[in-house]
């Protein structure tokens, strides 16, 4: 059996077209079903829903052979993955963000955001003390009403910034989702996993030259 570990949304949206290259399509609609384990139309292939932060951990731990997740939330996870594919999906940046014309603070900056681990890097790099203050969502809000200076979040076309009168500032990485493979599948089913990966990164090709 091989366990392939994916997020509802965007990603789930943008992977099925690529999986189904390599003969793989869910048995029912992920998006509308309850069930967590999907089989799908090859009979050793089944998907598992998870929350995207999880599924890294799915992955490294062998609960998953494969994953797909966004950069963003590896580069938070950190952990021990094998990451052979970008998928060129679900793209976007990841930026800290402030108030229009709001002036640097003038003490320890706070930087509000779910991607701490990113952020304490990013910051050391810069010599830069910050306070960091962890957030789970609606990280846009923070500047609003006082609880930070800065923000650190995935923007796409920074609509969701600009309705909240924030502005994109400095770019800490650009955002694809990868394909993620665990260690020991990658020696166990390596044959398998590799024709897998070869045949979705010819899929991810065609779909940028189309
Ligand atoms: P935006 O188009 O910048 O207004 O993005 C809307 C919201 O969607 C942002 O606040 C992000 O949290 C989220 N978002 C946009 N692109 C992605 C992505 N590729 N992966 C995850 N979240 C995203």
């Amino acid at each position: 059996m091989l366990t392939i570990a994916l997020s509802k949304g965007r990603i789930l949206d943008d992977t099925l077209p690529l999986l189904a290259a390599a003969g793989i399509a869910p048995t029912e609609n992920p998006e509308k079903s309850r069930k967590l384990i999907i089989p799908t139309t090859l009979e050793d292939v089944r998907l598992l829903i998870v929350r995207a932060t999880d599924v890294p951990t799915y992955v490294e731990h062998g609960a998953a052979d494969i994953g797909v997740a966004g950069k963003d939330v590896l580069m938070e996870y950190g952990g021990q993955l094998y990451e052979p594919l970008d998928l060129r999906i679900a793209q976007c940046k990841l930026m800290t963000a402030g108030k229009v014309g709001a002036a640097e603070p003038k003490g320890r900056l706070r930087v509000a955001t779910k991607f701490v681990n990113v952020a304490k890097r990013y910051y050391a790099e810069q010599g830069r003390q910050v306070d960091i203050i962890k957030l789970y969502g609606s990280m846009e809000l923070a500047p609003l009403v006082g609880l930070a200076d800065k923000i650190i979040d995935v923007v796409d076309t920074g609509n969701t910034l600009r309705a909240n009168g924030l502005e994109p500032q400095e770019l800490i990485a650009t955002i694809s989702s990868r394909l993620i493979v665990n260690k020991a599948a990658m020696k166990m089913q390596h044959a398998r996993i590799q024709a897998l990966i070869e045949t979705l990164r010819e899929a991810v090709e065609a779909r940028h030259l189309g």
